[in-house]
């Protein structure tokens, strides 16, 4: 983004560091299992070698790694035939060992890369690293009375944890937003993690830097941690940028910081000057042979990853023709596409009915959506199928309901997950196609408005429309609206003839 003011054009430069917890089982070094953490009882799952006990020998878990390579290969990330695990030396009441293990001058992965969709078009942003490391323990910092004090649960202790790293490609805090939201829902196709930030499975920590426009050195930077949603993420960096050149603009130096994200107050607090790498004492774990990895192993991750978002999003628009907007919408959970793909494949047996994916599309983000939110229903969990919903869409494009009476259908399917004609003969709501039925609702609603029949006769168009509702309406909405249409203009024509008109 382009900042422009009397004396100078700033522009904000952004790179991005994620933290992922990886979803294994057991912890990156030891079998304790991987455990809730906002629900679970404190310190149940703690055992020597996630605690640092003198002695014991960390042992890598190969599931841990084999979630890190669908991640760096779904970035298109080199990944190292050989990567090296690291000490990263320092004291913490969460760290037990006083040191976490990394990776630092060998890291897994490098090189890859990330498109995804704006507003302004694809953008893609570079990957300068993806490494494997453990997580730390949780503080938990209690104020109760005239006390403080703060309580440690080292069940996260050793959790694998993934570090993704982004080259300082980003230039304004939307477009952090949605290269953030475009990495998390990879890491959910890829069903390596859940993307909660709220609960901290996932972190998002941007680093802020602004720049003359058109100079290509960058500016001192400014990390932001303890954000736990996207709008907080969007929110700080925006606050950085803008607080960065008023200091810049007031003669001041950007200081190279960590500041923390306050949501009451919207602005980042100081929290700490920047650590220099020296201080880690980085040196190779030496209770850990270089990882080392197969290229077959590698071949068979990458065969086994599933289509990613962005290609099944030019997929869906090419194949179906959707708008960008629609395939979007479907593409941003696997399971909404797959949702999606099950209608259409339904449909696709009785081909003598037709439905277009457009309509399709529709119903679930309009209608199916409006149900789960209301619900509080994930898309695997709800009551319809894809062949139920498939059915629906049927009856609706044969005239045997109408619009109207699918979407009562559909939410009693939803609620008691009977199928659609079970419900519709059940409430007698099929719709009347019956031209004889019909005709006579039409000359019924004719003959009762004499005044307005009149009015349309002597050249007022409108009215049309206005009787037409007047027919659906007697029929309670039940009637085919094309054989209203049809018989009704045919009325109406004949009636202007016989006037002359
Ligand atoms: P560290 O690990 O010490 O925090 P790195 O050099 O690994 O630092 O960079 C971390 C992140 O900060 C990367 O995403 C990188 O792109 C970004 N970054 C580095 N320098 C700048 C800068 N001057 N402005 C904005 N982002 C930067
Ligand atoms: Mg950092
Ligand atoms: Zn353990």
């Amino acid at each position: 983004m382009e900042f422009q003011n009397a004396l100078t054009a700033f522009e904000s430069v952004i790179g991005l560091e994620v933290h992922a917890e990886l979803e294994t089982k057991s912890k990156m070094f030891c079998s304790c299992p991987v455990v809730d953490s906002t629900v679970s009882n404190p310190n149940v799952a703690v055992c020597p070698v996630c605690t640092g006990m003198p002695g014991v020998l960390p042992v890598v878990n190969q599931r841990a790694v084999e979630y890190a390579l669908r991640v760096a290969l779904a970035l298109e990330c080199e990944i190292a035939e050989t990567s090296i695990f690291a000490r990263k030396n320092y004291f913490y009441p969460d760290l037990p060992k006083g040191y976490q293990i990394s990776q630092y001058e060998q890291p897994l992965a490098r090189n890859g890369r990330l498109k995804f969709q704006t507003a302004d078009g694809e953008r893609e942003i570079r990957i300068r690293r993806v490494h494997l490391e453990e997580d730390t323990g949780k503080l938990t910092h209690v104020h109760r009375d005239e006390e403080t004090f703060s309580l440690v649960d080292l069940n996260r202790a050793g959790v694998p944890l993934l570090e993704i790293v982004s080259e300082p490609d980003l230039r304004s805090a939307v477009e952090v937003r949605a290269f953030a939201a475009s990495l998390r829902t990879i890491l959910r196709y890829l069903k390596v993690n859940s993307g909660d930030l709220e609960k901290g499975v996932l972190r998002v920590e941007p680093n802020i830097s602004v720049r003359t426009l058109g100079s290509s050195e960058l500016g001192t930077r400014v990390e932001v941690k303890n954000l736990n949603s996207f709008r907080a993420l969007e929110r700080s960096v925006d606050f950085e940028i803008k607080r960065q050149i008023a200091e810049i603009q007031t003669g001041r130096q950007v200081i190279q910081q960590t500041v923390g994200w306050d949501e009451n107050l919207g602005m980042t607090v100081p929290q700490r000057t920047k650590e220099e790498e020296d201080d880690y004492r980085y040196f190779p774990e030496p209770d850990l042979p270089p990882l080392v990895i197969e290229p077959e192993w590698i071949d068979s991750i990458r065969e086994a990853l599933p289509e990613l978002p962005d290609a099944k999003l030019h997929r869906f628009i090419q194949q179906y023709s959707l708008s960008e907007y629609d395939a979007d919408v479907l593409v941003a959970e696997r399971s909404i596409a797959d949702y999606f793909e099950g209608t259409v494949a339904a449909l696709a047996e009785t081909p003598q009915v037709e439905v277009s994916p457009k309509t399709v599309a529709n119903w679930i983000t309009g209608e199916l959506f409006g149900l789960l939110n209301h619900h509080g229903v994930a898309i695997e969990q709800a009551a319809i199928t894809p062949q139920d919903l498939a059915s629906l869409l049927q009856m609706v494009s044969q005239g045997v309901i109408n619009q109207n009476t699918a979407k009562i259908v559909l939410a009693e399917m939803f609620a008691s997950g009977k199928p659609a004609t079970e419900i519709i003969t059940e409430r007698g709501l099929t719709q009347i196609s019956d031209r004889s039925f019909i005709t006579d609702l039409v000359d019924q609603v004719l003959s009762a408005n004499p005044e307005q029949v009149d009015e349309y006769v002597h050249g007022k168009d409108s009215i049309a429309r206005w009787l037409f509702g007047q027919v659906m309406r007697s029929a309670k909405g039940q009637a085919n609206p094309q054989v209203v249409q049809t018989e009704l203009d045919k009325r109406l024509s004949a009636l202007r003839a016989a006037e002359g008109h």
